[in-house]
């Protein structure tokens, strides 16, 4: 069933929590306002060789609490509105990213990452007011994102929790959306801070996470290549970690 072409909706469901605690808010979206999608630039060309990512080594890339590949747990249950099953799982993807960001917020600085870098060549730019492109340190634009999903998950209209009230007409192209920004944060953390993981021994859960959130995108057409690829001068880092648990399996192709 394709999540985009389907919108109706016949259950009610429980109230979702809904604080985030764990990054501090500063960003003044309307919750009824798009941000302006960021795009990716590049900063400047590299000559020097690479190192490959510890991200992409052994043992790490295979570390995992989920033994398998996610398309069961991806799946839609039976019984179970696609759009209430879209919005429970964003949600507990925001929570949970929330909750990784928030534990290595104090290694995510404005001199640790002044730009918000997703791969040696690429970072990430915000539209402005003035839409223009701007770089901003990381931790800003990782704030700005954050903040502007909690403000669309406490707004009814947006997502509707409460008996009687539907799912908007534009529900799947927010969550695409919001997916993307998600996507985003996924790719910093791993450029930048994936050593900060392994210290706390934090790779198998976080790669379960993103192994999950990545499934979830594919099932749902919540994902797009380009985005987990960037360009052949720009390549976001961790479409090299896509390939990889595709052929190990822990991704379907
Ligand atoms: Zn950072």
């Amino acid at each position: 069933m394709s999540f985009f072409n389907t919108i109706s909706r016949s259950m009610t469901r429980a109230q979702r929590p809904s604080k985030r605690a764990t990054t501090p808010t500063s960003a003044t979206f309307s919750p009824t306002e798009m941000p302006p999608p960021p795009s990716p630039t590049v900063p400047s060309p590299r000559t020097s060789p690479i190192p490959r990512p510890l991200y992409l080594s052994r043992p790490f890339v295979e570390a995992a609490l989920v033994k398998g590949n996610f398309k069961t747990i991806v799946m839609l249950p039976k019984y179970v509105d696609i759009m209430e099953w879209v919005a429970m799982n964003i949600f507990d993807f925001y929570t949970n990213l929330n909750e990784f960001y928030g534990v290595i917020a104090e290694c995510c600085t404005q001199q640790s990452c002044p730009t918000m870098m997703a791969g040696p060549t690429l970072s990430y730019t915000w539209i402005n007011q003035e839409r223009k492109n701007v770089h901003l340190p990381a931790p800003t634009y990782i704030d700005y994102v954050m903040t502007w999903i909690q403000n669309l998950l406490n707004d009814e209209a947006t997502f509707p929790t409460k008996s009687g009230h539907d799912f908007p007409q534009t529900f799947p192209s927010t969550v695409k959306h919001v997916y993307r920004q998600m996507l985003r944060v996924f790719a910093h953390v791993y450029h930048a801070h994936f050593h900060q993981l392994l210290h706390l021994r934090s790779e198998p859960h976080f790669n379960s996470l993103f192994a999950h959130f990545l499934a979830f995108g594919r099932e749902y057409e919540l994902l797009d290549m380009k985005d987990v690829k960037g360009s052949s001068s720009a390549p976001v880092g961790i479409g090299q970690l896509y390939d990889r648990w595709r052929e190990m399996g822990i991704l379907e192709g």
